[in-house]
């Protein structure tokens, strides 16, 4: 009889007391070699972007004047059952969804084949993480960081205020004017490894308008660093006068693999 080593144990052990289970459904995943961390009935349920519905424009939201040369990926449609997954990770103390929601945008992620050189998460002010206890864009950007093996650079970027929540404001002047010049950079961003040409991701869990992300971004801009933007979930649209724009972007991206082939997208 061979004997197990002592990680081995535990491990085992860790797995019969907590199997796998589904991020979705909480059902226990029967298939062990399924990575995706959902079941095989909620995983085709996934509501993810098509490939050509996956990039958009900065200048979809406004004219910013930046961020001419890199899209903001949005991996889901903002459905069921990532709208009842994200409600949860923000309002019902779940942040163990954080892992399962990274590897939904590493599949929107890899799709397009960039590179990046390290990971941001739109932050929280400091007085909003403490009453929630984590930011969820925080959590989520830090297991994305950790699984595309991409330093997580998120304490560097800062909300300097405290502004009002923008699903309150109805016109985008107003939730530009709530969010301007909230952010900032921290310290290092002398830039860490000198004339590095790759974007960094700013990762958000949802984009509604795209001010909070566009806002997050300036700082960065401001300081001649790329930004590729990164959001799990999104109803915007590509506006039609950019669709010509995206084409020669996309066509100009390879495809690579995402979860695999049991996807319902293209
Ligand atoms: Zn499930």
């Amino acid at each position: 009889m061979e004997f197990l080593g002592g990680d081995s144990v535990v491990r085992a052990g860790l797995a019969a007391l907590y199997p796998p289970r589904c991020a979705c459904c909480n059902r226990v995943l029967i298939n062990q070699s399924d990575r995706s961390g959902f079941c095989r009935s909620c995983l085709p349920r996934i509501p993810f972007r098509m490939r050509s519905q996956a990039l958009l424009s900065w200048s979809d939201f406004g004219p910013a004047g930046y961020g001419r040369f890199y899209p903001v990926v949005c991996a889901t449609w903002y459905r069921d059952p990532i709208r009842q997954m994200l409600l949860k990770l923000k309002f019902g103390d779940a942040p163990d969804l954080a892992h399962a929601l990274a590897k939904i945008l590493v599949c929107g992620w890899n799709r397009f084949g960039m590179d990046c050189r390290g990971v941001i998460a739109v932050p929280l002010h400091q007085r909003r993480e403490r009453e929630r206890g984590y930011n969820q864009a925080g959590l989520i950007a830090a297991a994305f960081a950790k699984q595309v093996e991409r330093p997580d650079w998120s304490r560097h970027l800062i909300r300097n205020r405290i502004t009002q929540r923008q699903s309150s404001l109805m016109t985008r002047e107003e939730r530009q004017a709530n969010l301007h010049g909230a952010f900032s950079l921290t310290g290092w961003f002398e830039c860490p490894e000198g004339n590095d040409a790759r974007p960094v991701v700013l990762v958000d869990d949802v984009l509604t308008t795209g001010t909070t992300l566009t806002e997050a971004a300036i700082p960065l801009w401001r300081n001649n660093i790329p930004v590729v933007g990164l959001v799990v979930s999104s109803d915007k649209q590509t506006q039609s006068r950019l669709i010509g724009r995206n084409t020669g972007y996309r066509s100009a991206l390879p495809e690579t693999g995402g979860f695999g082939p049991t996807l319902n997208r293209p």
